[in-house]
C-alpha cells in the first residue's frame, strides 16, 4: 500500500486562502486589518529567516504588520517597556517575540510579559492553562500543534475515538498537542498517550496508535514496522542530516529528515507527512490565524 501524502502546503494555501478573505470582510465592515508586531533581537540568521517569512505572509494577507529589530545588546528592561508599549497599542493584536533572545535576557520573563489576549504564539502560562481547561475558555492554540490538528482534520482523518500516539513531550509540540487533541470538542475526542525517552516499549506503543504524532528530533526513530497498517503518520521532526547543492540556487543548502524513515514508512500508513512540506508550513499560518482571531475577540464577532 502507498500512503497519502498529507501536503502541508497545500493546505496551508487552503487556509491562507480563507484568512484573506476573513481580512477583507472585517476591513469592509469595520474598517480594521489584524496587527502584527514581531520583536526580533540582534541578527541570529535563522530566526532572521523565520521573521523574515513571518512578515512576508501577514504582508501578503494585508494585516499591518510592524518589524521591530532591536540590538543584540538591548537591556531587558528595555525589552520589557517595548512590550509593554504594544501591549497597551490598540491596532496590534498579536505580539510575538522570536527566540531565541540573547543571554543576558530572562525569556521567560520577556514572553510572560506579553499580554496574554495578544500571545499569539499561545506560549504564555494563562495560554497553556486556558487550553488545559478548555471548551470557550481557548483562546490561543500554540501555532504547530494547531496546525497538527489542521493537517488531520483537512485531510479527512477521524479523530473522535481515535488512539491517538504522540512521541514527545516538550511544551511547544507534544504536551499542547495531546491536549489539544483530548478536548471534548470538534476535531478532537481522541484517546491520547504520550511517549517519551522514559516510555518502557516505545515500539508497542506506536504500533496501537490510529494516529501516530512524532515529534522528538531524532532521524529516524519510528522504524515502519512500528506503524499500524493504514495508520495516520504525522512527523513533526525536522533533522539536519547533511548538506547538498540546491538545484534551483546553486546554493548549499541543508539536507532534512523526519523522525520517521518515509520511504518504508509510506508504504505501510495509511496516510503521511513528508519532511519537508508537511508540518513546516502550517506554523507561520497558524500564528496568522491566531492573529485574525485576535482582532475577532477584540471586536467580539469570533
Ligand atoms: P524537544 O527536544 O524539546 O523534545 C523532544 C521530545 O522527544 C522530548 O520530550 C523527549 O522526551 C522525546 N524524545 C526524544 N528522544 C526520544 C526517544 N528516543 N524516545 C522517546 N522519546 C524521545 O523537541 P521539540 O521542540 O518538541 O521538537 C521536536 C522535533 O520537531 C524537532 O525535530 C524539531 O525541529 C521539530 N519541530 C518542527 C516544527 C515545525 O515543523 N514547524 C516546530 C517545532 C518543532
Amino acid at each position: 500500500m502507498t500512503a497519502r501524502l498529507i501536503k502541508g502546503t497545500e493546505i496551508r494555501d487552503e487556509i491562507l486562502k480563507e484568512l484573506k478573505a476573513e481580512v477583507d470582510k472585517i476591513k469592509q465592515e469595520h474598517g480594521v486589518v489584524p496587527g502584527l508586531v514581531t520583536i526580533l533581537v540582534g541578527e541570529n540568521p535563522a530566526s532572521v529567516s523565520y521573521v523574515t517569512s513571518k512578515i512576508k505572509t501577514a504582508k501578503d494577507l494585508g494585516y499591518k504588520e510592524v518589524q521591530d529589530n532591536q540590538p543584540e545588546d538591548i537591556s531587558e528592561g528595555d525589552l520589557l517597556s517595548l512590550i509593554d508599549k504594544y501591549n497597551k497599542d490598540d491596532s496590534i493584536h498579536g505580539i510575538l517575540v522570536q527566540l531565541p533572545l540573547p543571554k543576558h535576557i530572562d525569556e521567560k520573563k520577556v514572553l510572560n510579559a506579553v499580554d496574554p489576549d495578544k500571545d499569539v504564539d499561545g506560549f504564555h502560562p494563562v495560554n497553556v492553562g486556558r487550553l488545559m481547561i478548555g471548551g470557550s475558555e481557548v483562546k490561543f492554540l500554540p501555532c504547530t500543534p494547531a496546525g497538527i490538528q489542521e493537517l488531520i482534520v483537512r485531510s479527512g482523518v477521524e479523530i473522535e475515538g481515535a488512539e491517538v500516539v504522540v512521541v514527545g513531550r516538550s511544551n511547544i509540540v507534544g504536551k499542547p498537542i495531546a491536549n489539544i487533541l483530548l478536548q471534548k470538542a470538534p476535531g478532537a475526542n481522541a484517546t491520547v498517550t504520550v511517549a517519551h525517552t522514559r516510555t518502557k516499549d516505545l515500539a508497542y506503543h506506536c504500533k496501537r496508535a490510529d494516529i501516530l504524532i512524532v515529534a522528538a528530533g531524532v532521524p529516524g526513530l519510528v522504524k515502519p514496522e512500528w506503524i499500524k497498517p493504514g495508520a495516520c503518520v504525522i512527523d513533526v521532526g525536522v533533522n539536519r542530516v547533511g548538506e547538498k547543492i540546491s538545484e534551483k540556487t546553486g546554493k548549499k543548502i541543508a539536507i532534512l529528515k523526519g523522525d520517521v524513515d518515509f520511504d518504508e514508512a509510506k508504504e505501510i500508513a495509511g496516510s503521511i507527512t513528508p519532511v519537508p512540506g508537511g508540518v513546516g508550513p502550517m506554523t507561520i499560518t497558524m500564528l496568522m490565524r491566531n492573529t485574525l482571531n485576535s482582532l475577532k475577540y477584540r471586536l467580539g464577532i469570533a
